[in-house]
């Protein structure tokens, strides 16, 4: 066999090695000793539609969830502009210093539209990016928010598994997806500009509620005043608030990514509540009301896909009826449902 032919069915063997997936055992085995390029292929299969994607990540997490959950989850928003990539990138950096390991995730309800993350952006944390001790991957995109949301949540499990043990997921302080990423988190950092006022910020009362802990930024040069008065005006607002079902207070502090001034105590904070909420057993009782939450959250998604998809056109000329005033909205949502558990087969009746 001349050598060329020999080189060419060398290069398709490679290139045919390259599409084949290793198994769910190598996959989790990898993952464990912390590997990190199939680290972020399992989240790539995690976050694909493809049905042999997707059952080949349900196999990789289960062998990976009983090495999860040795993580410090801390979920942190702000609007845009807040300074949530400089904070992380100082934060992030201080955390690897004290010899943790840490994930940098996202859940970003705009990549829906932009069609990719402006959040977990490795540009963004630059100096992060380049350590090994830091993993930092972008929102998954092109899904709802629940869907999103979800992927995020299996992620964090695979990243745990990998040996991260401090886990940060950004998002945007607007919208819905502060309760998501709440749901997924065992603290809630909310970072906010001195002197912007609530409006502004679009600073919603459910997201202050929300809160474990709140950070005022850019507390430096001039604005170090402003950020303190800012401080104060918040401790006054969150005594407003009802209490947390932790029992604990939410604390509110000062710091500045580009001094480093009050970055370690924000880090010192959020030990003293994970502390406190192990001691008093809530840890425990939060992470196993998340679990339920996720498993209701994924029942009614995967009910609805399946309802809508057997429905199709259906649905739509349903929905027109009831939009005409033609028929009544809870008369045909009963019957849609009748039709789509098979108890009736015409819809017209
Ligand atoms: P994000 O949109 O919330 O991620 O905000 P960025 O981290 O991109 O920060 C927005 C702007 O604020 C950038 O121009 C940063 O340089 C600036 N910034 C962020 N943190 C600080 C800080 O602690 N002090 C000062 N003076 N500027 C900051």
């Amino acid at each position: 066999m001349p050598e060329t032919e020999g080189k060419e069915e060398a290069q398709i063997r490679g290139s045919i090695k390259k599409k084949s997936l290793p198994d769910a055992e190598t996959f989790s085995q990898g993952i464990l000793s912390g590997n990190i390029v199939l680290l972020s292929r399992a989240i790539t299969l995690v976050e694909s539609t493809l049905p042999s994607h997707q059952e080949l990540a349900e196999a990789i997490l289960e062998k990976c969830l009983p090495h999860s959950g040795k993580s410090i989850r801390v979920g942190i928003t702000g609007i845009p502009g807040v300074g949530k990539s400089t904070f992380i990138e100082s934060f992030g950096n201080h955390l690897i210093e004290q010899g943790r390991k840490i994930a940098v995730l996202a859940v970003d309800p705009t990549s829906q539209l932009s069609k990719g993350s402006i959040l977990g952006d490795k540009t963004r944390m630059e100096i992060l990016s380049r350590k090994k001790e830091a993993f930092i991957r972008p929102s998954p995109s092109g899904d709802s928010l629940g869907g999103v949301a979800r992927k995020t949540r299996e992620t964090i499990f695979l990243c745990e598994a990998a040996g991260f043990d401090t886990i940060l997921v950004e998002t945007v302080g607007v919208g819905q997806s502060e309760t998501a990423v709440n749901s997924m988190v065992d603290i809630f950092l909310l970072l906010l500009i001195a002197g912007a006022g609530d409006e502004l910020q679009g600073i919603k009362r459910g997201i202050m509620e929300m809160a474990d802990l709140i950070a005022i930024t850019k507390a430096d040069g001039e604005n170090t005043a402003r950020a303190n008065r800012a401080k104060a005006e918040t401790i006054s607002a969150v005594h407003f608030l009802p209490a947390h079902e932790s029992g604990i207070k939410t604390e509110v502090r000062t710091c500045s990514a580009v001094t480093g001034e009050g970055i370690s105590e924000i880090w010192t904070e959020i030990l003293n509540f994970i502390q406190a909420i192990k001691d008093k057993g809530y840890l425990d009782k939060k992470r196993k009301e998340q679990a339920k939450h996720w498993l209701h959250e994924s029942v009614q998604s995967m009910l609805l896909d399946d309802f809508f998809s057997k429905l199709g056109n259906d649905f739509h000329k349903a929905e027109e009826l009831v939009t005409e005033g033609l028929a009544g909205s809870y008369q045909t949502a009963r019957k849609l449902v009748k039709y789509y558990k098979n108890e009736d087969n015409n819809l017209d009746q």
